[in-house]
């Protein structure tokens, strides 16, 4: 089953020279696919994170997810759409620092209304996945950049998402955060089947990946598949 679908999709950034961001970009990952974007800098990477993740819109072509096409919906609708069906992990974490770890891990839950006792179970059961009981109480300042991402990627899956989206996630992390950062998203595509797809521009991350694509000039490049395989465009 297709999680994700691209079609034809393109950005064009407006100015007194209009920039091709992205040009005709077609791809599909499928569910329990755990996938990276690579590329060099300025090759569209970002660009493409944020069109599939709503936070930009296309100016040609499609995105659909999960049987949805979320650039169609109004602005409710989208909201909903992105606290339910999408993930999102990013570079800085973007923890609420006035809450505590779990306050931040229950934010999608309580702002989706979802009852209490159902927010405790779901907040208890992810933290212990994720083996960060011992953080629930702590303020943000109080944890490591590896612990803070933790509690994002926690944060990030405790609805369930179809999809998790995740740019540079290791960005601001050393090389131990890292790799037990990874781990825990390989344990959550193995066990969970979660879906995943994740720009990165660090091999290292990237071996990680069952798949990674490769964007250069806003183009897709080659595809490289874990077996080691290439597929050009
Ligand atoms: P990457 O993530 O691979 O480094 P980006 O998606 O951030 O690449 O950027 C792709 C290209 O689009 C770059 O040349 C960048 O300068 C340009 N770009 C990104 N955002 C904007 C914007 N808001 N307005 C104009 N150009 C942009
Ligand atoms: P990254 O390489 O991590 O994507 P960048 O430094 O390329 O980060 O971009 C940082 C921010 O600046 C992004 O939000 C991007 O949209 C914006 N940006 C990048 N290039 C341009 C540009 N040429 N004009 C306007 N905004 C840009």
């Amino acid at each position: 089953m297709s999680i994700l679908t691209t079609k034809h999709l393109g950005k064009v950034y407006e100015g007194k020279v209009p920039y091709t961001a992205l040009n005709d970009i077609n791809f599909s990952i499928e569910k329990g696919e755990f996938v990276a974007i690579m590329g060099p800098s300025g090759s569209g990477k970002s660009t493409l994170l944020n069109v599939i993740s709503t936070i930009d819109h296309p100016t040609s072509g499609s995105v659909c997810i999960d049987s949805e096409d979320p650039h169609e919906m109004n602005d409710d609708q989208l909201a909903h759409f992105r606290r339910n069906t999408l993930g999102f992990v990013f570079q800085d974490f973007n923890l609420v620092h006035t809450l505590t770890v779990g306050e931040n891990i229950m934010l999608p839950l309580t702002l989706e209304g979802v009852p209490v006792p159902e927010i405790k179970k779901r907040t208890a059961e992810v933290a212990a996945l994720l083996g960060i009981e011992p953080l629930l109480s702590k303020r943000t300042f109080e944890i490591s950049g590896g612990q803070a991402q933790r509690t994002a990627v926690a944060r990030a899956v405790v609805t369930n998402p179809s999809l998790l989206l995740a740019d540079e996630p290791t960005g601001n992390l050393d090389s131990k955060a890292t790799k037990d950062v990874m781990e825990l998203f390989r344990m959550l595509n193995e066990t969970k089947n979660s879906t995943i797809l994740m720009v990165t521009h660090d091999s290292f991350v990237a071996s990680y990946c069952k798949r990674v694509l490769i964007i250069k000039d806003g183009q897709l490049y080659q595809e490289i598949v874990s077996d080691g395989n290439r597929r050009t465009f």
